[in-house]
């Protein structure tokens, strides 16, 4: 058994890393945040092989490296003074107060996001507690939105509850009747909510995403394809 072996090459301008090691096949990969290109390759492949396989693909990776361009990745926030925080998709610039007492969330004149906090606190806490009181501004919006929608769509949750999650907008148990919202929703336009609520809702009706969901969908909520695409649009984070 041979090792990994690394190396660079250049193919046509564009800086390639190579790696041999005891794979089966050439397997190119783009990674973001940069567009840095990797090829994993048998020991056995030669070169000239690679080079003409990433050449192969090159269109493919100008436009995989275009892409990741023109996304980048959500920055990571502090917490500090004059950054930018989301809420019902108008962005609000923080300003954060150093005070005694209890840590507080302020809206101020519509604008600014005044958080109050000790002096000492941490960014984890301050984070956690603007996640907190995302949560709270959601649980007071979803209880209104379920008695409005439950009787239109004829279905009842059991329960439902808001939770951070990174891939989803909403889940939806439908054996347990339980309908999870995720907390990231508090920084989109409401009828994004509006939105996942319904169709998570609807998924009591219709287990799967297939042509009698998507017309129910279109018959109760019909603007939902806009909803949908505010929220995967980058403007909110
Ligand atoms: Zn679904």
């Amino acid at each position: 058994m041979r090792g990994v072996s690394q190396s660079k090459m250049m193919v046509q301008g564009l800086e390639v890393e190579l790696l041999r090691k005891t794979v089966k096949h050439l397997r190119l990969k783009v990674y973001p945040p940069d567009g840095r290109v990797r090829v994993s390759v048998p020991h056995f492949v030669s070169d000239e092989e690679v080079r003409a396989a990433v050449l192969a693909r090159l269109s493919w990776i100008k436009k995989k490296q275009d892409h990741f361009l023109a996304h980048p990745p959500t920055p990571v926030l502090e917490m500090v003074t004059g950054e930018s925080l989301f809420f019902w998709g108008k962005r609000h610039s923080l300003e954060v107060v150093e005070r005694q007492g209890r840590h507080e969330i302020t809206i101020q004149d519509g604008e600014k996001l005044q958080l109050s906090v000790h002096g000492a606190t941490t960014t984890e806490n301050r984070l956690r507690v603007v996640n907190e009181w995302y949560r709270s501004e959601l649980k007071q919006r979803i209880p209104p939105l379920l008695s409005r929608w439950q009787p239109v769509l004829g279905v009842e949750s059991r329960e439902w509850g808001v939770k951070n999650m990174q891939t989803r907008w909403g889940s939806c148990n439908i054996c347990k009747k339980r309908i999870w919202l995720n907390l990231q929703l508090a920084k989109k336009p409401l009828q994004c909510l509006e939105y996942v609520l319904v169709h998570e809702l609807l998924h009591l009706l219709e287990r799967y995403h297939n042509v009698r969901f998507y017309n129910l969908l279109d018959h109760f909520l019909p603007s939902w394809q806009q909803s949908r695409d505010l929220l995967n649009s980058r403007s909110e984070r």
